[in-house]
This record gives C-alpha cells, structure tokens and sequence, in this order.
C-alpha cells in the first residue's frame, strides 16, 4: 500500500541519516542504551561496587576501549580520597593508583582518550590506555590488584586463554569480575526476553545503526556463550578458587567474579 511504502522509505532514509549524524562514540552509547534501556550503567556500576575500588591500586579493565567501566572505578577511588583527604592521618592515600585501560581496537581507545579529556581527566596520570589482545597481556605476573571485563568476553577467539591470562598477571588475591550478557533461566521472562532479543534487538539495529546483521550476530553469540554455571567452571579452571555470579534482571547479565579470597 502506498501508506507502507511511505513507511519503509522513511525508515530507509532514517537509516541512512542516523548513522551519519552521529559520531561512533554517541552511535556506540546510543546503541548500549537502545538495548538495555539504559541499563548497561546500572550493571557497570553494580560491577565497580563489587569491585570496591582503592586509592593506590593497580588495575587492568580488559576489552575497555571507552573508559567506561575505568571512569566508574576512578570516580569511586576519587570520592575515597575526598572524604579521607580531611583526615591527615592518611598519607597512605597518596599512593600512584594505575588504571590500564586495555582493547585491541586502537579506535576504540581513541574514543577513551577524547572522553577522558572531555571529563577533564586527560592529564591524569592513573589512567593508561594500552593497546592490547587479552588473550596475550602485555603485564607482568602477579601485578594487578584487580581486572575487570565487561561485555568483552563473549566474542574472544579462546575465552580460556582470555581466563588465564587474567589469573596470570593478577596478584595472589587479587580480584577478578566480569561482566557479559547470559542467559535468562526464568520461565515466561525468558520467551518475552527471546522474543525480544530475536526481532526487536535486529530491528532495532537496522533502524539506528543501519547495520542488521551486526545485531543479528550479536544476539546469536549470547546465545552461544556458556551459561552461568558452565562459564563459572571455566573460570574456576584457569586457576580462581571461589568463584561466584550474580544474576541481573534475571540473567539477561551476569557478574561473574572471585572478590575475597
Ligand atoms: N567494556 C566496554 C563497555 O562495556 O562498554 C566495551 C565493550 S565492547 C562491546 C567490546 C570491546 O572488546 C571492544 O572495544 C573491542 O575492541 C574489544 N575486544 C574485542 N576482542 C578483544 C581482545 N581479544 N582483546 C582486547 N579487547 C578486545
């Protein structure tokens, strides 16, 4: 009918702007917040409390081009060192913190840098942005006090090596999260969620960033990535000892992580 071809050629034509209306930065924010609802800050945040950042730490986020999951743990170390800043008995505090921001897309690292100087933060020392693969670290062992990775685990070409690599260069009691997409094991939830992640999550990718088919692969590898219990074994194989996961909305994500040895 002339209504629906009124319609798609609308959408083809808002396909077409979008994309080109927008940086990959705003696109890439844009998209996480299209898809989660806006969620995917409430779950980096639970990520970084459960981290529980400190002054003078030594960290590695992993698959962190943006500075996402980096910017949250430097805040919460800056509100530390505020409230202990007014009490000099804490000199401690003053330790270097080092946070290395690693990906393997230097492009996504450039957007890191440029959202680091926006906050003001592009003279800060703790922050290192280093090109890498997390299947081969660049990091001593036994160097850091904690590694995160959020959203970064699930299309690695060997999550095992990705796993030992994180233990490898962790100290003894150094703390492991991660945080990626899973699956949902609550009945009724789950068809709504499959439903869901099947036609809306494609269209929805179409429509916005011209771009079907990355959307379509993206649901297809949760679909292939270990659930909760599978994954937590595997992590307890590269070497962690207690591991353990929290389900968020459901498990539409999960935290994976070994905090307190
Ligand atoms: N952590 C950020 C977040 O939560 O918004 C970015 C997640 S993004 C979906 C996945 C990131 O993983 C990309 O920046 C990509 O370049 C990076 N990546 C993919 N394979 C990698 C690998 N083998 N080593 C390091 N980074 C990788």
């Amino acid at each position: 009918s002339p209504l629906h071809s009124h319609a798609t050629s609308f959408g083809r034509f808002l396909s077409n702007m979008i994309p080109l209306l927008l940086d990959v930065a705003s696109n890439y924010d844009l998209m996480n917040d299209l898809m989660s609802g806006g969620l995917h800050r409430l779950w980096k945040d639970r990520l970084v409390s459960m981290l529980n950042p400190f002054p003078g730490m030594k960290h590695l986020d992993v698959a962190g081009g943006t500075g996402d999951v980096a910017f949250r743990i430097l805040d919460g170390i800056s509100s530390i060192k505020r409230r202990a800043n007014q009490d000099p008995i804490n000199d401690h505090l003053q330790e270097e913190t080092q946070i290395h921001v690693c990906d393997i897309n230097p492009n996504m690292l450039n957007v890191g840098r440029k959202r680091a100087i926006e906050r003001g933060l592009g003279e800060d020392k703790s922050l290192i942005w280093v090109e890498g693969d997390a299947e081969a670290l660049s990091f001593e062992d036994n160097t850091m006090d904690g590694y995160t990775i959020a959203f970064g685990i699930r299309n690695v070409t060997h999550i095992e090596k990705v796993l030992a690599e994180a233990y490898r260069v962790l100290k003894h009691g150094g703390r492991f999260l991660c945080l990626e997409l899973s699956h949902v094991e609550v009945p009724v939830f789950k068809e709504l969620y499959d439903y869901y992640s099947f036609s809306v999550i494609p269209a929805v990718g179409e429509l916005v960033a011209g771009d079907r088919d990355s959307y379509q692969y993206l649901v297809e590898s949760i679909r292939r990535f270990p659930p909760q219990e599978k994954f937590a074994s595997m992590i307890a194989d590269a070497g962690f000892q207690k591991v353990e996961y929290e389900n968020l909305v459901g498990g539409v994500v999960a935290i994976h992580s070994e905090v307190g040895v």
